[in-house]
């Protein structure tokens, strides 16, 4: 038989390593159960993957135009980061100095700092100069593997400031080579001019901005910072109701600081996914597991915010919960190394590195709606790969702080090499 053409053959890697997709998130101890080829190989043609095997089996069916020798280094899917507030103006290295001496984040926001801090830099910034700021961090992370993300709005709380920052992430999306999926999160925070009448702004929001934001397609999913002092449940439930009623998909920060019925509410409303959850109660995942709403957690939130508390993804594996992890890039976690999230789960929330694998990858895809062409290396899927510089997968996490990517390919094109 002649052997089948494809642009693509990436070969002899000591290891690939690999979650297998479905219709649903993977959930206990499926979250384990990589596929693992040793001395492996893929084969791309047009951008999406077309074989995946050890390397002789491929090489008898496939030939190609170009082939990158991956000896001695592991083939993985592309990172997905499902929880990223990446269009933001401006820094908050002063508040890092006063967490280090003791303040907490709720201090922080009440004395003007914090999240409204960002907010009047947002606002001042142009749609120019916010676009080179995410095209820098998009540089940056996709250089340490992450080829599709999340990411929020939250910083405008304006129609007009949420619009542009949410134009600002179709424009970048459109001429970066990481992949962004938009989410509304106009309900971010109450912004100063609404201190005193709090309701008033969940009305702006409910009733000008998510219209506003559906109409001209700039998002696919509504979130909501569902705790105390922010939103509260009854306001919560009311703006991702509205969002639905105009298709956007919802999530949910939920039970990140104080327990608060978030879990709860992401179950009621049928949330594709509930963020953070350091504080969920056991009721709250027994119902995220019974909808399948999937637990995205955020180890690095915790070690950027100095909380001595993590998600407590072991018993959410346990219940059933199916896992992601995200960077929470954000201006108080300014991390744009995924590598690290997963040295964190593993070595903060006792996930395996297969786990720490599976939840970066095919279950993070499924928390934005992407689990049918990404997450996972396997024919029909875009061929988004990571090369790795290590011998198996077990060194994700294991080395840390350190960036083990060889080479980044992203539909079908090297778009990092490191060598
Ligand atoms: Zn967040």
């Amino acid at each position: 038989m002649p052997r089948k053409q494809a642009d693509l053959i990436v070969e002899n890697a000591s290891e690939l390593a690999t979650p297998e997709g479905g219709q649903k998130p993977l959930v206990g101890k499926q979250m384990l159960a990589l596929r693992i080829i040793k001395d492996a190989a893929v084969a791309v043609r047009n951008g999406r993957i077309v074989a995946v095997n050890k390397t002789a089996t491929l090489r008898s069916a496939f030939k190609a135009s170009e082939t990158i020798d991956a000896k001695g280094k592991t083939i993985v899917p592309g990172f997905v980061d499902p929880h990223t507030h990446l269009v933001f103006a401006g820094s908050r290295e002063d508040e890092f100095t006063m967490r280090i001496k003791g303040a907490s984040y709720m201090e922080i926001h009440r004395k003007g700092g914090g999240i409204l801090k960002t907010v009047a830099e947002t606002r001042r910034a142009s749609e120019a100069e916010l676009a080179r700021g995410c095209r820098k961090t998009l540089d940056i992370m996709l250089e340490h593997g992450t080829t599709t993300l999340e990411a929020k709005s939250g910083y405008g709380l304006t129609v007009e400031d949420e619009t542009k920052c949410l134009r600002v992430l179709r424009l970048v999306n459109e001429t970066h080579p990481v992949s962004i999926v938009p989410t509304f999160l106009g309900a971010h925070a109450i912004p100063p001019e609404y201190e005193e009448h709090p309701s008033d702004y969940v009305k702006l929001v409910v009733e000008k901005m998510i219209p506003k934001v559906t109409r001209s397609k700039l998002a696919e999913f509504c979130d909501v910072f569902c705790e105390r002092g922010v939103f509260n449940i009854k306001q919560s439930r009311h703006i991702l109701h509205a969002g639905k009623k105009y298709g956007l998909k919802p999530k949910i920060h939920a039970d990140e600081l104080t327990a608060f019925g978030g879990a709860e509410l992401a179950a009621e409303v049928g949330a594709v996914s509930a963020e953070h959850l350091l504080y969920a109660s056991d009721k709250g995942l027994k119902m995220i597991a019974e909808r399948g709403v999937i637990a995205v957690l955020l180890p690095a939130a915790s070690f950027a915010l100095m909380i001595e508390r993590f998600a407590d993804a072991k018993k959410m594996i346990e219940t059933g919960v199916p896992v992601a992890l995200g960077t929470d890039f954000n201006p108080s976690c300014w991390i744009e190394n995924h590598q690290l999230v997963v040295a964190l789960a593993c070595r903060q929330m006792k996930m395996t590195p297969a786990e720490a694998l599976t939840a970066s990858t095919i279950n993070a895809a499924h928390a934005i709606g992407k689990a049918g062409e990404i997450g996972s290396l396997e024919p029909g899927k875009k061929a988004d790969v990571l090369i790795l510089d290590a011998p198996n997968h077990n060194f994700l996490g294991y080395r840390f702080g350190t960036n083990l990517v060889s080479k980044v390919i992203k539909d079908g094109k090297t778009v990092v090499d490191l060598q």
